[in-house]
């Protein structure tokens, strides 16, 4: 009867959009106590446009944008896609770098009309009148990238990924059922808090700054504090947290590395369905005792 009930429990995942990878996931996911939320594309929608250009000289945005954009346009973070595309809405074509490098967490940098650029979050010491900009933004959520010219910051483009509609009925529904959410993010602390306030996250509760390789450390010290934890994600950033949590849990419009890496997958994107998936496994392993 065991393994029917379980084969059961998965069908119905499935009806629902929960594609679980085999009928014993069922039991760590009822065993969670802590669900860590990976925030960008999980939380927000993680589709980025390129908001405010702000310079510390006049006249210098579409410099700004140019260099910027001509970075960006290499990368695939959704941060890079929405600035290279809104550089190419504003300035038209964008010069191809002499070279380029991704540094994950951080941002990219390069060499672009023979300067060193850097795109990003690199600790660029930042002129008052950025700072100010900068600050702001974060503190409504915004992120905000710094652009310098060799070593110089010429200015701040601030790029807004809107938190998803169903994110703050999600965290709702998981506290309802127990648990613990947790926001875990590369992004700046400002930001994070912006975010988790907006969907009912504890401040103490943001987990921010912190670099891809280091999710996965987050999640084991979660663990060593004797929690069942849950990881949400949807990255290429995600993928070890994901697979060293108790049970990882892949957005379906995420990549495949974090497919590949999690025990469940929410075919829609849809935050809600981590809140379903944990009361199925609670009825389904009810249903067998
Ligand atoms: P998350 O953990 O939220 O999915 P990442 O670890 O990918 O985010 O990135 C962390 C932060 O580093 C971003 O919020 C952004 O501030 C900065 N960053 C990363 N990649 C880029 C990029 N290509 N351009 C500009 N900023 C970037
Ligand atoms: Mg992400």
């Amino acid at each position: 009867a065991t393994p029917t009930a379980l084969m059961v429990g998965t069908g119905r995942g499935a009806q629902l959009g929960i594609l679980i990878k085999g009928p014993e996931v069922l039991e760590s996911t009822r065993r969670v106590d802590t669900v860590v939320l990976d925030k960008t594309g999980t939380v927000t929608t993680g589709r980025m446009a390129l908001q405010g250009v702000h310079t510390a000289q006049e006249g210098d945005e579409k410099d700004v944008l140019r260099l910027a954009g001509a970075l960006e346009h290499a990368s695939e973070h959704p941060i890079a896609q929405a600035i290279a595309a809104g550089a190419q809405d504003r300035v038209g074509s964008l010069p191809a770098p002499e070279r380029f490098e991704n540094v994950p967490g951080l941002g990219v940098r390069g060499r672009v009309e023979g300067h060193e650029v850097t795109v990003g979050r690199f600790p660029d010491a930042l002129p008052d009148v950025l700072g100010r900009v900068k600050a702001e933004a974060e503190a409504e959520g915004r992120t905000a990238v710094v652009v310098a010219r060799d070593g110089v910051a010429l200015g701040v483009l601030t790029v807004a990924d809107p938190i998803k509609e169903t994110s703050a009925e999600a965290v709702r529904e998981l506290r309802a059922l127990g648990l613990t959410p947790v926001l875990l993010t590369g992004d700046n602390r400002a930001v994070a808090e912006g975010v988790a306030g907006a969907v009912g996250i504890d401040v103490g509760d943001v987990i921010a700054e912190v670099l891809p390789e280091e999710k996965v450390d987050v999640v084991r010290r979660l663990q060593s504090e004797g929690r069942t934890v849950a990881m949400v994600g949807d990255g290429v950033n995600d993928a070890a947290a994901l697979a060293g949590a108790d049970l990882g849990l892949a957005m379906g419009t995420g990549t495949d590395a974090a497919i590949e890496a999690s025990d469940l997958t929410l075919v829609r994107g849809d935050l809600r369905m981590a809140a379903d998936a944990i009361r199925l496994s609670r009825r389904t392993l009810a249903t067998i005792k």
